[in-house]
């Protein structure tokens, strides 16, 4: 017979799951709910954010207080009511005039450094191609740009935290980039490199997180309660958050979403979407990239910024970089337009297979077609209506980035927000310590 009780535990120091969580729940609770409230409403009373987070308004009052005191928050110029009412009807809004933060994004072959005010408004960014893919020199180089930012853009306000965001397999509890297979990187220790060399705070965390976390402070309200998103640049990944969690999994895995079988073969043949009938799109091997796995037909290798420039070369379109391809595209160019519809579709088969499999309030596709041209948009619906099982209203669950445009910039600096946000009281060395 079975035993019953549990099963025993085998002690193992790398458990992960051992490690505290980084965010004390009363903490985000108090503090953080009232610091939220401010961000979505403010300039808004203090009665207000006792009636939008439930907390009593002595202890807002409280909260507010400890807000002021780190000059995070600030009175508003507006007032509220009669005048002369006292301090609690003057309403409070974030403080945009103190403090920024910094962030850096590593795509495959360049990298993004930028500032963000507390608002998530982007202030400066500036966008290198690599020039060199070895880890340590690589993050050297990114932290050797962040003064010249700062001195140009920052407006005398001091820069918090730097936040890290890259593709592929991210720790942000150890503050590891795991694995990330097309820069050749595995377990680079990024968080300490960085800090060494800038003297800040590090925060790191995996892109698609790290949007995901941009649209629930800044962006696409539907996603607090649950949401998928779905990265598609020349790394393909996702994520999957609720309202209080952000899944990450115990080897930093979720979202693998790289090499998810599409079914098209590889050829462009019978099984592909958005046939034009243009000889290119049907030639054997279609341009398409051979997966690095070995397989054919895996979502990377089908719809990457690389695959769409080898698949447009292969029709005779030779451009320079993808975003050459895509301002193409924008221009109207036809074989250009087919291309972003095609990968539109080949999206929209992940994004239908993604819904079912976890039936979130809405699905965030950062991928630049969809983002700027409505046909791709439709296309990608129109597949999601056709395959999914679950999804019966795909204008409203599915919707493109918030932040398309400066999607890059976005991510690294929102890693270091979701940070503040959730821990506005934790240890900051640039803020004033709060009792
Ligand atoms: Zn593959």
């Amino acid at each position: 017979m079975k035993s019953l009780s549990a099963p025993r535990r085998r002690p193992n120091p790398l458990r992960r799951s051992d490690i505290p969580a980084a965010v004390p729940a009363r903490r985000l609770a108090g503090t953080g709910s009232v610091f939220g409230a401010i961000l979505d409403h403010g300039p808004v009373a203090r009665s207000t954010v006792a009636r939008l987070t439930g907390l009593s308004p002595a202890s807002v009052t409280g909260h507010v207080a400890q807000l002021l005191a780190r000059g995070l928050v600030r009175e508003s110029a507006e007032t509220a009511g009669p005048r002369g009412l006292g301090r609690p009807h003057i309403p409070v809004e974030i403080d945009t005039g103190r403090y920024l933060v910094a962030g850096a994004h590593i795509a495959v072959a360049h990298s993004t450094v930028s500032l963000m005010d507390l608002r998530g408004r982007i202030v400066a960014e500036d966008r290198q191609p690599h020039r060199t893919t070895d880890p340590h020199r690589m993050l050297g180089e990114l932290a050797a740009r962040l003064p010249r930012l700062t001195d140009a853009h920052a407006g005398g306000r001091t820069v918090l935290a730097l936040g890290l965001a890259t593709g592929h397999r991210v720790d942000p509890v150890a503050g590891v980039i795991v694995e990330h297979p097309q820069l050749g990187w595995r377990d680079v220790p990024a968080r300490d490199v960085l800090s060494a060399a800038t003297g800040l705070p590090v925060h790191v965390d995996s892109h698609s997180r790290a949007l995901a976390r941009a649209e629930q402070l800044f962006g696409e309200e539907s996603t607090r309660t649950s949401t998928v998103l779905l990265f598609v640049g020349a790394v393909v990944d996702a994520a999957f958050a609720t309202e209080g969690a952000m899944h990450r999994g115990p080897r930093s895995g979720a979202g693998s979403v790289a090499h998810l079988p599409l079914g098209t073969g590889g050829t462009g043949g019978a099984g592909e979407p958005g046939r034009t009938g243009e000889p290119g799109e049907v030639r054997a091997g279609g341009g398409a990239d051979p997966c690095t796995c070995g397989r054919d037909g895996c979502l990377q290798s089908e719809v990457s910024e690389r695959a769409m420039v080898r698949r447009a070369a292969a029709q005779g379109l030779v451009v320079e970089s993808f975003r050459e391809l895509l301002d193409r595209a924008l221009a109207g160019e036809p074989r250009a337009v087919a291309l972003f519809r095609r990968r539109a579709r080949l999206v929209g088969r992940a994004a239908a297979l993604l819904l079912d499999m976890f039936d979130p309030e809405v699905l965030v596709v950062v991928e630049p077609g969809a983002g700027r041209m409505p046909e791709c948009l439709a296309d990608l619906r129109a597949e999601v209506a056709e395959r999914s099982w679950v999804c019966e209203d795909p204008e409203r669950a599915v919707v493109p980035s918030s932040f398309t445009g400066t999607v890059l910039a976005t991510a690294g600096g929102a890693v270091a927000l979701g940070a503040l946000y959730a821990d506005p009281l934790g240890p900051w060395p640039a803020l004033p310590a709060v009792s």
